[in-house]
């Protein structure tokens, strides 16, 4: 299996922000292009522990008897650093922009990137909500599209008919502010 996913088309630039998707991480990318979150959570007893990244094994008791659960998409701020140079594209097309660790709601944290949020606005914390992004397309469009959540939506529709294929578009899940208040 894989590492297609990374492979630059002919005459295009490197990139280097697709991932490699091999046996054991493809259903969370499917899962991504169908715009679900997923985490891994251990089912021996007395352990129960979610983690991220995903791992074939408990980090915490060992365990093999561990499976894929969808993660209900809250989170919050853990921490940040607003990027304003990374010379490997595409990331050079996006600087300046916010490299970030979220607590999930299940308890891990995760390493994603903040969208859609000035930096001087984000506070340790503060409410979130995975998105999926669409990688397709170059750095340079996506950054043109600023409000993405319709490019977003978009992608949630079209990575629900294709789940089931074999070579889904990479899509990237990264963190928004909640939107609005609850109650
Ligand atoms: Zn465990």
């Amino acid at each position: 299996m894989g590492g297609t996913a990374g492979e630059a088309a002919p005459g295009a630039r490197q990139r280097f922000d697709l991932p490699g998707v091999d046996a054991f991480t493809a259903p969370y990318w499917r899962a991504a292009a169908a715009g679900r979150l997923l985490i891994r959570r251990c089912r021996a007893e007395g352990c129960g522990a979610a983690h991220h990244y995903p791992r074939e094994f408990c980090p915490y008791c060992w365990s093999e008897d561990v499976g894929w659960e969808e993660a209900d998409g809250r989170a919050t701020l853990y921490t940040w650093s607003v990027v304003h140079r990374n010379d490997l594209p595409p990331f050079d097309t996006r600087v300046p922009y916010v490299a970030a660790v979220v607590e999930l709601a299940e308890g891990p944290r995760m390493m994603t990137e903040i969208t859609g949020c000035p930096p001087e606005a984000l506070r340790v914390g503060m409410e979130l909500r995975v998105a999926f992004r669409p990688e397709g397309g170059t750095g340079a469009e996506r950054a043109e599209a600023e409000g993405e959540t319709e490019a977003e939506e978009g992608a949630r529709e079209r990575g629900r008919e294709r789940e089931r294929g074999s070579t889904p578009e990479p899509v990237v899940p990264v963190f928004r502010p909640a939107p609005g208040r609850r109650g």
